[in-house]
């Protein structure tokens, strides 16, 4: 143990936590906290209050919380391309889109093969401009969370849009419900969450690796290197070390790029999801239920959002 907010399970922990640095609470009030992304350029972090219908901005430089979009369009996860742009994934109007640096938006996946698509719960971006997101079935099974329609498509799968001509293609389609998702450091894998454990009586709730194939374009392998004992996975972050942070039932979790358990930060409240930011990337940013919490690590988020 290090503080009774970082639990040690590998001494391997101590070496990315503070024993003497404890979690903050930045903000509350919200009905299910999701979807983090920090803007480095403007110091402020961006998150989602999903059934609320409205995206939250919390301003680093003065710790102010405003409204940043509402209505959302039911927004979840967020993330901050090379460039900049906010991307966003919207669950009522089912797509992945971009806020420019004009302030107008573009929606860049709505469709695959015509059909579309079900409702995009979280994105990266590669370092070539390809974007990746997964698209499980949240916010069309619920008022809740979107709004209730059949899927069209038939399957939750996994996708990567082309940087190039804006193709949309299947990479993964054997998941029950993707969501988070994160590459390594040098971009040679990519962790995907499967949180279908949600849906399924005992479905999967865990973490599964893949191998970037054909030039990075695609998926190869998939094994699974870390299930959930307490709640589900949902986002996850990786750290210049390959680290892997997530959240949990019992809070936030990091694993070794292995996939072994190195220890816990504790949160009082269900963590839905995370992300690194700060502008020396060593704070993660933690959306948990009703409230947004942030914590100091001794170690940084890789350099894509
Ligand atoms: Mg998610």
């Amino acid at each position: 143990m290090l503080t009774a907010d970082f639990q040690v399970v590998d001494q391997r922990f101590t070496a990315v936590s503070y024993g003497n640095i404890h979690l903050e609470k930045l903000a509350s009030g919200c009905r299910w906290a999701e979807g983090p992304a920090y803007l480095p350029a403007g110091r402020y972090l961006v998150w989602s209050d999903l059934p609320n219908d409205r995206t939250l901005r919390w301003d680093e430089t003065d710790g102010s919380v405003s409204v940043f979009q509402q209505p959302s369009s039911f927004a979840n996860g967020h993330t901050v391309d090379r460039e900049g742009r906010l991307l966003c994934c919207e669950h009522l109007t089912r797509c992945i889109s971009r806020i420019e640096i004009d302030g107008s938006r573009t929606v860049l996946a709505s469709h695959y093969q015509g059909k579309r698509l079900n409702s995009p719960n979280d994105v990266v971006v590669k370092s070539d401009g390809s974007v990746w997101f997964t698209d499980p079935t949240y916010g069309i099974d619920s008022e809740y969370e979107g709004g209730v329609v059949a899927s069209e498509i038939g399957a939750r799968n996994v996708y990567r849009v082309d940087p190039a001509g804006g193709e949309v293609s299947v990479v993964a389609d054997d998941f029950v419900m993707p969501n988070g998702l994160a590459f390594s450091p040098d971009e040679s894998l990519l962790y995907i969450v499967d949180s279908g454990f949600t849906r399924v009586p005992d479905g999967p709730r865990h973490i599964r690796r893949f191998r970037l194939a054909t030039g990075g374009r695609s998926l190869a392998d998939g094994e699974v290197i870390a299930t959930c004992d307490y709640g589900i996975f949902d986002g996850l972050r990786i750290d210049i070390h390959g680290n892997i942070w997530t959240s949990a039932g019992d809070g936030v979790r990091c694993y070794s790029p292995d996939g072994t358990l190195l220890g816990r930060i504790v949160v009082p409240e269900v963590v839905g999801n995370i992300c690194f930011g700060g502008i020396r990337r060593n704070r993660l940013f933690i959306c948990a239920t009703a409230s947004l919490y942030a914590i100091y690590l001794n170690t940084q988020g890789a350099l894509r959002p």
